[in-house]
């Protein structure tokens, strides 16, 4: 349906002209442009509960001596990369442990041959 800018009479889609009235309708006809503008609006409006969110969050690890990130909401897929560059990280770490790790049994290893020889 095609509100009339005019009269506010609403016409079906395929009017161009209003039926009450005569105003022409094709201006009220949402643009690509104005398509557009709705879903960047619907973005921002995304991203201002986002970081709404985000400032909530920040307000509580500031705020008091506990720390509160439970009821966090994330879309599935970002948590889902999350995890996988959260294993990703990992990796190096766990590398940097098994070679402390191979450090303290060969100086502990060595220590020890050297005294029951
Ligand atoms: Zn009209």
């Amino acid at each position: 349906m095609i509100q009339c800018p005019q009269c506010k009479t609403k016409n079906p889609n395929t009017a161009l002209k209003c039926e009450s009235c005569g105003t022409s309708l094709k201006p009220a006809q949402p643009s690509k442009g104005a398509a557009m503008n709705a879903v960047v609006n619907k973005l921002f409006d995304k991203l201002d509960t986002l970081n709404e969110r985000i400032c909530a969050i920040e307000q509580n690890t500031s705020g008091g001596s506990s720390v509160s990130i439970s009821d966090i909401k994330m879309p599935f897929g970002s948590m889902v990369v999350l995890m996988v560059k959260w294993a990703i990280a990992s990796i190096p770490a766990m590398i940097i442990l098994f070679i402390i790790g191979s450090i303290v049994t060969g100086i502990f290893g060595g220590l020890f041959g050297a005294m029951f020889r």
